[in-house]
């Protein structure tokens, strides 16, 4: 079988060998339902709390303000939607232009059907700037929906400012955490941020389980009726096998947090500085330093992201482009056109996103062959003229 060396983390991350060994039993010998009366189901119960409680330590919460949820998708929704249910007089919501599908859709969608929405604008290194948010509330501002850390560049918000911000206005701030957590700390304990939106897959737990953190005393209404699950939260049998993942993987997260700012952030240096002191074409998206420590995204200008997805794809380098194929033509991604990346470096954009699994023999390797990969694009380029006035620049500023 080809080799595959898996660089694209943010898109979805090796399940644990832990949480696959943690998941076996609710497969096969514990199948019961939770909620049910007899002890077989009914012992559950327990393992659903204790999960509960892992995913609740990881980020300084209290086991009764997790819910589980199907995934960050659904957090997500059930945030927004139930914020604006619990809170019906008020129209306003404020977002910014990179958040990710399932916020920035859902806000969309309520823009078209009565509510108002102001998406605040980043600067050219993605940061967010925070007096446009000052100047964003209004009265009728009833929720303030920002993602922690952007899934295409890694920038990190400044959350809780916005969460104080948030606070001394009495509206509610959620904070779509899916790439932050396990990534970098997080303690809710110390800060103001109402809820926040986690995803297993992003974390080395299974796809399709996810949870949702609702400080106590925020105002809230389900998203999805039913049954009363979830303290009436959040309807639905539960996804036992991969809620107990899901808290192994907290655990494990929290484990190897330390590794996340060493071991991982200096193979992502490794493979980015070279990358961008020896490609002269090569660019990096996003903020150097206000970024989580496994993300990077380089555009290689005139080139076309695509074709380096599939090149590196033949050497078994499993990574993910700026852009997304839509109808037939090539949209540079949402993220980098907010941020003003011009149009010939958006689409040649790569994003690289590592985790505790990867190697220093696996960025070698990728260091070794992306120069082979654009010069052969570069020979192709009706822009090779372009790259060349590029690398003659870097070798006069070299010698
Ligand atoms: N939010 C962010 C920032 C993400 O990166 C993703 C997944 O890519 C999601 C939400 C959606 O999470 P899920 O795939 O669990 O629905």
């Amino acid at each position: 079988m080809k080799r595959i060396l898996y660089v694209d983390n943010n898109a979805t991350t090796r399940v644990a060998p832990e949480v696959v060994e943690a998941m076996l039993p609710y497969f096969t010998e514990l199948y019961g339902n939770p909620s049910s009366m007899h002890t077989f189901g009914g012992q559950l119960y327990k393992k659903i709390n204790q999960a509960r409680e892992q995913v609740a330590d990881v980020i300084g919460a209290s086991p009764q303000e997790i819910i589980f949820t199907s995934g960050g998708t659904e957090s997500d929704n059930a945030a927004i939607r139930g914020t604006l249910e619990a809170n019906p007089d008020k129209r306003h919501i404020i977002t910014s232009r990179v958040e990710h599908p399932a916020v920035l859709n859902v806000c969309q969608y309520l823009a078209k059907n009565g509510y108002e929405v102001t998406e605040l604008s980043v600067d050219s290194q993605g940061l967010l700037e925070l007096d446009e948010l000052r100047e964003a509330i209004r009265d009728d501002t009833v929720l303030i929906t920002i993602m922690y850390a952007n899934n295409e560049t890694g920038v990190i918000f400044p959350v809780e400012e916005i969460g104080q911000i948030a606070k001394d206005k009495g509206i509610t701030f959620h904070c779509d955490a899916v790439q932050a957590v396990g990534k970098i700390p997080l303690d809710m304990s110390k800060n103001t941020i109402d809820m926040i939106s986690l995803s297993g897959h992003k974390l080395h737990a299974t796809k399709g389980v996810g949870a949702l953190y609702i400080r106590k005393g925020v105002r809230f209404k389900p998203f999805i009726l039913g049954g009363h699950h979830e303290n009436n939260r959040r309807a639905g049998t539960e996804n036992v096998p991969s809620i107990i993942g899901l808290g192994v993987a907290c655990e494990l997260a929290k484990k190897y947090l330390p590794e996340e700012q060493t071991e991982v952030r200096r193979l992502r240096d490794k493979l980015e500085n070279q990358i961008l002191d020896t490609m002269p074409n090569a660019r990096l998206n996003g903020h150097k330093i206000l970024r989580l420590p496994n993300t990077t995204n380089i555009s290689f200008e005139y080139v076309e992201g695509e074709a380096i997805l599939l090149l590196l794809n033949e050497l078994g380098i499993c990574a993910s482009s700026g852009s997304a194929c839509t109808s037939g033509s090539l949209e540079p991604s949402h993220v980098l056109r907010a941020m003003g990346v011009p149009f010939t470096a958006a689409h040649g954009s790569i994003r690289f996103s590592i985790s505790r699994y990867n190697t220093e023999e696996e960025i070698d390797y990728i260091i070794e062959h992306i120069p082979g990969v654009i010069r052969k694009l570069k020979d192709i380029s009706p822009y090779s003229a372009e790259i060349e006035e590029l690398e003659l620049k870097a070798s006069a500023r070299n010698s």
